[in-house]
């Protein structure tokens, strides 16, 4: 077994410890591997044991390697986590099943042209920054529940969940129940919180996904 492939095992099997010690199910928590910066021969391993789930943060990166690894591999599952750019949308929608950062108006709606056009239909989550920091891209907290709603009403979009990364150096518990209680507000169901370091918070907080790259890949460069 190749070091990436025990450390999924260990950390499936703490998400699900987290889950049995607050009371959730395990199948309501989906771990997505987040690839970035990792070339296809380190994905590779995971695959091969039958894992399905990743995470990418660039458009252009990830098309670098998946298109390959798609046709080879069935039912991939592959989450942009990063900001989209909006000439990068048709590319990001021919490529990807979930979009995790939808974040301002000009970015929904050529989601959504893009979608009717390629006759694809991915799951959308909205991006919140829930620590309002000036550099970060993500929704306003005040302003989540009108975006959802105009996503909704005038888009005609399903908007499946919120995500946010929480800034570095804080605790991010306040900032996953902010998440959580945004959500429910808005009427959405999935909650994309918890990364390396803080998914069991996540977990225990309510979170539906959470985006592991680090403690299964190994450090960055
Ligand atoms: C890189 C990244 C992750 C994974 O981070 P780790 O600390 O390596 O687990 C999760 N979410 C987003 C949005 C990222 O960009």
């Amino acid at each position: 077994m190749t070091p990436s492939v025990s450390q999924l095992e260990v950390i499936l099997e703490k998400i699900s410890a987290e889950c049995k010690r607050t009371g959730r199910d395990p199948a309501d928590v989906d771990l997505v591997t987040v690839s970035k910066t990792f070339a296809v021969e380190a994905i590779l391993p995971l695959l091969d044991h039958g894992w399905r789930r990743f995470g990418e943060n660039r458009v252009q990166e990830a098309q670098t390697k998946w298109p390959q690894l798609i046709e080879r591999y069935q039912d991939v599952e592959l989450h942009l986590i990063g900001p989209l750019q909006s000439n990068k949308t048709a590319d990001a929608v021919a490529l990807f099943d979930v979009i995790q950062t939808v974040d301002r108006e000009k970015i929904a709606k050529a989601i959504g042209d893009e979608m009717r056009k390629q006759k694809r239909q991915l799951k959308l989550f909205v991006q919140v920054n829930t620590g309002n920091e000036p550099q970060k891209t993500g929704l306003e907290p005040k302003r989540t529940q009108a975006f959802v709603e105009w996503c909704r009403n005038d888009l005609g979009l399903t908007i499946s969940g919120l995500m946010c990364i929480p800034p570095f150096d804080d605790n991010p518990g306040p900032h996953f129940a902010l998440l959580n209680k945004l959500a429910a507000n808005c009427g959405v169901s999935g909650l994309s919180m918890g990364m390396s370091s803080d998914y069991e918070v996540g977990i225990e907080l309510g979170a539906t996904h959470v985006r592991v790259g680090s403690a299964i890949f190994g450090a960055r460069n």
